[in-house]
C-alpha cells in the first residue's frame, strides 16, 4: 500500500451512495505534509513533461494543486464555479455536473490565463464519473493549449471516469484507485498499481 492508500485506510470513511469521506485530511481539514508527498509523487510520474501550468477546479482541488505546484515550479489556475448565465466573452466556459452535490455548474477560466503556449497538468482530489475532468479538458482544448497529464488523488475505479479518460489517451495518474467500498462494513479495496 502506498502512503495515500494507508491514510485512506486509517482516516477515510465510506458513506452510503458511493461517497468516500476524506475531509479530515484531504478536502476540509488538509494535511499539507501529505499534499507535499502527493506533489513529489506526481512530479516523479510526470517527469520529462514540459508542464508550465497547473489547472484545477474550486474548491477542493485548489489546496492540493498549490502544494503540487511547488514541485513543478509553475502557477496554478483554478476554474471557478459560476451560476451566472451571462458570462462575458473573455472567459472559457464548460458545464460540469457535480457528483457530490447533484447540480450543474458552469465553470469558467479567464482567457488571460490559458493560451496555445500552455502545457497543462490537471490536478483534482477525486475522479468519479469524470464530469469535472471533461469540463477542464474542454476548456484547455478551447484555449488551444495542451493537456500534458492528469493527476488525481483518489479515483473511484468502479465509476466510469477513469476508463473514459484513459480511453481518450490521456496520461492519468491516480495516487489511490478504490475498486470497491462497502458502507456497511467500511471495507475499502484498492487496485494494485
Ligand atoms: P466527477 O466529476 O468525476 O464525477 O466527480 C469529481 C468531483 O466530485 C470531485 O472534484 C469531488 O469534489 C467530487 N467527488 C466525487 N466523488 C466523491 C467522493 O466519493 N467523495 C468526495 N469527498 N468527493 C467526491
Amino acid at each position: 500500500m502506498n502512503f495515500l492508500e494507508e491514510r485512506i485506510m486509517k482516516d477515510g470513511i465510506v458513506k452510503e451512495g458511493n461517497v468516500l469521506k476524506v475531509d479530515s485530511f484531504l478536502n476540509h481539514q488538509m494535511d499539507i505534509r501529505l499534499f507535499d508527498e502527493m506533489g513529489a509523487e506526481w512530479k516523479r510520474r510526470f517527469a520529462g513533461k514540459p508542464i508550465n501550468k497547473i489547472l484545477t477546479i474550486e474548491a477542493s482541488g485548489i489546496g492540493i494543486a498549490c502544494v503540487a505546484a511547488r514541485h513543478f515550479d509553475v502557477p496554478v489556475v483554478f476554474a471557478k464555479k459560476s451560476k451566472s448565465i451571462n458570462i462575458e466573452g473573455d472567459m472559457y466556459v464548460a458545464e460540469v455536473e457535480s457528483f457530490t452535490h447533484k447540480c450543474k455548474n458552469q465553470v469558467i477560466v479567464s482567457k488571460k490565463f490559458l493560451s496555445p503556449e500552455d502545457h497543462v497538468l490537471i490536478i483534482d482530489d477525486f475522479l468519479a464519473n469524470g464530469c469535472a475532468l471533461q469540463g477542464l479538458i474542454s476548456i484547455i482544448t478551447e484555449a488551444g493549449a495542451t493537456v500534458e497529464g492528469i493527476g488525481i488523488a483518489v479515483e473511484k475505479g468502479f465509476q466510469v471516469g477513469g476508463r473514459m479518460i484513459r480511453n481518450l489517451g490521456f496520461q492519468l495518474e491516480s495516487l489511490a484507485i478504490v475498486d470497491a467500498m462497502d458502507a456497511s462494513t467500511g471495507e475499502i479495496t484498492f487496485r494494485e498499481q
